[in-house]
């Protein structure tokens, strides 16, 4: 049974349980503007990067979404989520033993994340900066972040490994979509937004019940 070349690893809402300070802090935003992000479109911006969030939610409060808007808005954001990650960040389920397993194996690792460099050396201080062989942020991509293959695609680059023999483990639409346009097998392990089965992917509650034996048989029946 073939083992993958290696696992590309999303990080909110799949490794860390950061989805939930991201709320916070978008609302905290909200408040600070005077109103209150939609629950319809908190949805929609899971898995997406800064710019695109930022603009959603200036648009769902009704204020104006023009690049310096938008960068004010990301600025404010990002401080409040530093103090955020700051305070601890949770672990998903299973994910910390998944890490460590993946290690134990030889497999080769990557974090793929479309939160921007500086959040996500911080949050690497409770992922462990030695988890990943590689690691690419939402602001090192030349904008094409998920559902753009491009962030999986330079993953695979990076590794030196053919994309279609790597497993991404995601959460979230936007990120599955990604990871399969990059010709990724995908584990889902749904967070905040539940996610279908699909011909590419396999579905799981938790991190918790993966055995990367079974990784092998995702590649067999893609095939
Ligand atoms: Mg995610």
């Amino acid at each position: 049974m073939a083992q993958p070349a290696a696992v590309l690893f999303d990080m909110d809402g799949t490794l860390v349980d950061s989805e939930k300070l991201w709320t916070i802090a978008l609302d905290d935003y909200a408040a600070h503007r005077g109103g209150r992000l939609s629950q319809a479109v908190r949805e929609e911006m899971v898995g997406s990067n800064m710019t695109r969030s930022m603009r959603l939610l200036l648009v769902d409060l009704g204020l104006p979404d023009g690049n310096s808007d938008i960068a004010t808005a990301a600025s404010w954001v990002a401080r409040r989520m530093t103090e955020l990650f700051g305070e601890g960040l949770p672990w998903r389920p299973g994910a910390q033993e998944a890490l460590r397993r993946a290690k134990e194996l030889g497999l080769r690792t990557a974090l793929v994340t479309s939160t921007i460099r500086p959040l996500t050396d911080l949050a690497l201080d409770t992922l462990g900066h030695e988890s990943f062989d590689v690691t690419v942020c939402g602001d090192e991509v030349d904008g094409k972040n998920k559902p753009d293959p491009e962030p999986y695609l330079k993953a695979a680059r990076l590794l030196g490994v053919d994309p279609a023999d790597c497993v991404a483990v995601e959460d979230s639409p936007t990120g599955v979509a990604s990871a399969e346009a990059a010709g990724c097998v995908v584990l889902a392990v749904p967070c905040e937004v539940p996610l279908e089965e699909g011909p590419r992917r396999t579905l799981r509650d938790s991190l918790a019940e993966v055995d990367f034996a079974e990784l092998g048989e995702l590649f067999t029946r893609a095939a």
